[in-house]
């Protein structure tokens, strides 16, 4: 566990999300495009219903299980889109 930590930080991450963590990890929100007209242009906004990711979050730390429901909401500076991911 030492050795572990020592050597960095570890994130375990699904096969299907490995790419996506790949890239957060690379880049951060910066690669995030949009996905009606492709610009990088994108700002991260809180959603509304924050309340409840706020829950999802603590039950995902009481009951150690991967949090798989929340995703981050952004909207588009150029086109208005907004899209979650
Ligand atoms: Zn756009």
């Amino acid at each position: 566990m030492n050795e572990a930590m020592g050597s960095g930080i570890k994130i375990f991450v699904n096969e299907d999300d490995a790419e996506r963590a790949f890239q957060i990890i690379k880049g951060g929100d910066r690669s995030v495009h949009c996905p009606k007209c492709n610009s990088l242009n994108v700002k991260q906004t809180i959603s509304k219903n924050w309340y409840q990711k706020a829950g999802v979050l603590l039950l995902a730390l009481i009951t150690a299980n991967p949090i798989g429901d929340i995703r981050s909401s952004y909207s588009c500076n150029d086109c208005g889109k907004k899209f979650v991911i």
